[in-house]
């Protein structure tokens, strides 16, 4: 059970400062220590945004990653970073990302990063909000790699990668995190075209040695690059299948489905803390403190107020700032109407 009834937390990003994405243009004239500063002030940017906006739970806003998972491959051996991507122009879309070829086994010997962002976010966070770290699974990390002969198709690909997610799992428990968000977009994006019972064999294998260690959560996503989904963003596919992942907390983008499936909730809950997309990231639409209120009471129709969380559809780092800010504003006021209603 949640340590608060309706509880306001986020998904893992949080809009880049402008003056970081202005440096990360020209990472090479900046020195080791200069980087390490950079990184460090822009988590006191995002930190100071969420606790300003009085959420429950709050993340380093990825800020050290430039790109939900593309930092990772950074940190793996045996691959060869960045094709050129197919389309370099036009309207943005997922193909306008490369896909890294695979030389030789694949191997992380210095982990994937995000132990020292944990780190780095319980140094900066102040006492109160509890801080969640979050980490990409295999089978989304798998999607931009390309098979070849030793690993020649992305359930290979996925399985090579599994052990080293897992490590990097247990080293954030082992540095004293205690709520973890998995997040496997791919699964949800592209899932109903898939055997969904692999995919959670394969999710549930993931997180094994840290189940019961830590709050374990998920974000079943259907994309947001550059403000775009993919996929067909139906649940139903996924479902019951999806109950079995073993998590604490599955959260649901919905509102920019216009509450499409709100049904699923009580599905989730009767095993499960249920956390509800209610802010649209993808809309300048400001959603109001009275928006929230409604929105919260029609999840509370399927969910009680104990099992559900409250959150924006997916992380922010698509959303301008200034809007990020009034967004989550408006979800603390909401949820804290409905608190006191
Ligand atoms: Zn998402």
């Amino acid at each position: 059970m949640q340590p608060r009834p309706l509880r306001t937390t986020v998904i893992g990003s949080y809009p880049m400062p402008c003056w970081l994405e202005c440096a990360t243009t020209q990472l090479d004239r900046f020195g080791a220590a200069d980087l390490t500063e950079l990184r460090e002030d822009a988590v006191v940017v995002a930190v100071h945004d969420q606790c300003a906006a009085g959420l429950d739970v709050i993340t380093d806003g990825e800020q050290s990653r430039f790109d939900f998972n593309l930092s990772f491959y950074g940190y793996l051996d045996g691959i060869c970073l960045e094709a050129t991507p197919p389309r370099r122009f036009g309207p943005p879309a997922h193909d306008q990302r490369g896909r890294h070829a695979v030389l030789s086994e694949l191997e992380a010997p210095r982990g994937l990063g995000a132990v020292d962002e944990f780190r780095r976010l319980r140094k900066v966070a102040p006492v109160g909000p509890v801080v969640k770290a979050s980490v990409p699974g295999p089978y989304t990390l798998s999607g931009r790699l390309i098979p070849n002969q030793q690993y020649p198709d992305r359930y290979a690909l996925t399985e090579a990668l599994l052990p080293i997610v897992r490590r990097e799992l247990e080293h954030l428990v082992d540095a004293g995190c205690e709520e973890l968000a998995v997040d496997e977009p791919s699964m949800s994006c592209y899932g109903a075209t898939e055997d969904v019972a692999r995919l959670v064999d394969i999710f549930n294998r993931t997180v094994e040695t840290v189940t019961g260690r830590c709050r374990l959560s998920t974000h079943l996503c259907f994309g947001n690059y550059k403000g775009h989904p993919v996929g067909r963003r139906s649940y139903a596919a996924l479902f019951p299948e999806f109950t079995q992942l073993a998590v604490d907390e599955i959260h649901v983008e919905m509102a920019n489905r216009e509450f499409a499936e709100l049904e699923i909730v009580e599905t989730i809950a009767r095993d499960k803390d249920v956390a509800v997309g209610i802010i649209d990231v993808k809309s300048y639409y400001i959603e109001t403190p009275e928006d929230v209120v409604e929105r919260t009471r029609r999840c509370l129709q399927y969910v009680p107020a104990e099992k559900l969380a409250l959150a924006p559809d997916c992380g922010l780092g698509q959303t301008a700032r200034w809007a990020a800010r009034k967004k989550l504003a408006s979800l603390v006021e909401g949820v804290q109407r409905v608190r006191d209603s």
